[in-house]
């Protein structure tokens, strides 16, 4: 038995002690909560788990960078073209399916319909057109100062608003921060902006730059840019490959030692977290209806549909794959972002799952930025919600305009906490709904956050597995490559 215990805890006790964390977290989450902490106590308290996530915050650049360069650069153009499309083509395929399945739940259970009147609610709402939110993204693609886009994005926390909220309505909405724009300056030529502070993130709004985030999509857009012509450079290009690749297993070193740091993180991340919310008894029906919803949604396309996908595309268990990922999946729904979960999935990815390293590099950065299945499917619901509560009746038309808006908004979406809850505003307005309805979910929102978080992560990681099957004979393992390519790491 010693031996089948020290064999248990070599394979699993990082996982087993992970999970232990959440659960401690929120027991002694509830237990502390009796105690009302000061504000000052919250932040120690909270410290541990605030290293945790700047570890994790820490290692994605580097991470992002030098896979993309990395792994784009070994790839010849047919292969990276055919892997490139095959995987936009799945993300987006999968993440309709998972509004699909949004809205099909929430028109069967209909849980914005009741008589009793909950959450404050504001008549009109501020306006931001679809084609303003496009123009956002785009915007995001095309950083004009890349070292600025490794610290501020104009995008999801930061949403242009039209309308001029009104001092009452602005007092009323405590998450709500408004920026003026300055058009003289070019720099900062966008629009209005209308940033969600996160609950959790309350604390830290005056500590200055903390709340900036990074502008993961352009950045993305650069380094594989970089990695594919790098690629066609031939020996010119190998220096920079080879820094890249050092940078790249450094990162992944960085992890392996931090890893053992992340339990004693998650303990005080979540307990944190549970101390701050909202008293649950005070999440009336409606809203309880809701996040039933959105939570039967997540599983049929995390434990069915996803899974049946990895299967009838690979004829491999899903099952057992996934059964290498459960470290991140406990680490998604820890931190709730799919960025800051990145190292972890690539850890697992390439150790547990024996993914092919080149296809993990291109696949998971991408799709930790685009592909957010979780999101689209509770952006889905949530509007419809919204329409439900406001009994406002959505013709077809208007639900296949919340379907393709649902699924912009969770490609427009940065894997950080809470930002889907922002990039709502896009699919509230396509259809005429006030914005501000967004305040009848923020109380539950962080809980099915973490959630979608990890159906978000499980989307890029079972993508990465189905991309290496469908990919094999362009990457084969066996380390056969085509001599002009320079080496991977
Ligand atoms: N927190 C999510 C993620 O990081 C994004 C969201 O839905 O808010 O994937």
């Amino acid at each position: 038995p010693r031996r089948w215990l020290r064999e248990y805890c070599r394979r699993n006790g990082l996982l087993t002690l992970s999970i232990i964390a959440v659960v401690t977290g929120c027991v002694l989450g509830f237990l502390l909560r009796g105690l009302n902490l000061s504000t000052q106590a919250k932040i120690y308290f909270s410290f541990p788990g605030e290293l945790l996530m700047r570890t994790l915050k820490m290692l994605i650049l580097p991470l992002i960078t030098s896979s993309l360069m990395s792994g784009l650069s070994a790839m010849d153009a047919k292969a990276s073209g055919r892997l490139g499309l095959l995987t936009i083509t799945y993300y987006l395929w999968t993440t309709f399916i998972a509004v699909i399945v949004g809205i099909g739940l929430v028109t069967l259970i209909h849980p914005g319909t009741g008589t009793e009147k909950e959450g404050h609610r504001h008549g009109s709402g501020p306006v931001m057109t679809s084609a303003d939110a496009l123009l956002d993204l785009i915007r995001n693609m095309i950083p004009a100062n890349l070292i600025e886009a490794t610290f501020q994005q104009y995008k999801t926390d930061l949403l242009p608003v039209v309308s001029k909220p009104k001092p009452k309505e602005k007092a009323a909405q405590p998450n709500f921060v408004y920026v003026m724009p300055d058009y003289s300056d070019p720099r900062r030529g966008h629009p209005v902006f209308l940033e969600l502070t996160p609950a959790p993130e309350v604390h830290y709004k005056n500590i200055p730059g903390t709340n900036q985030q990074m502008n993961v999509l352009g950045i993305v857009i650069f380094s594989a840019t970089m990695g594919l012509l790098l690629g066609r450079m031939g020996e010119r290009g190998v220096p920079l490959v080879s820094v890249c690749q050092c940078i790249n297993e450094c990162v992944m070193k960085i992890i392996n030692a931090a890893m053992w740091y992340f339990p004693f993180g998650i303990v005080f991340l979540v307990a944190g977290k549970v101390v701050d919310m909202q008293d649950p008894s005070t999440i009336g029906e409606k809203l309880g209806l809701y996040t039933i919803t959105v939570m039967a949604g997540l599983f049929v396309h995390g434990v069915v549909l996803l899974p049946l996908f990895y299967y009838i595309l690979t004829y491999k268990n899903p099952f057992s794959y996934i059964r290498g990922l459960l470290q991140a999946l406990v680490i998604a729904l820890a931190t709730s972002s799919s960025s800051a979960t990145l190292p972890i999935t690539m850890k697992c990815l390439l150790e547990n799952c024996g993914v092919d390293r080149q296809i993990a590099r291109f696949v998971l950065p991408v799709g930790a930025t685009i592909n957010m299945d979780g999101t689209a499917l509770y952006e889905a619901v949530a509007a419809i919600f919204i329409a439900q509560v406001n009994e406002y009746e959505l013709d077809f038309g208007q639900l296949v305009t919340i379907s393709i808006t649902a699924t912009a908004a969770s490609i427009g979406a940065a894997g950080i906490p809470q930002a889907g809850l922002v990039t709502m505003v896009i699919v509230l307005t396509s259809v005429g709904l006030p914005a501000d309805d967004i305040m009848l979910i923020v109380a539950i929102d962080w809980v099915l956050d973490r959630f979608r978080t990890m159906i978000n992560v499980l989307g890029d990681a079972l993508a990465a597995g189905i991309m290496a099957h469908l990919c094999r004979k362009d990457f084969p393992t066996d380390g056969s490559r085509a001599p002009s390519m320079p080496p991977t790491g």
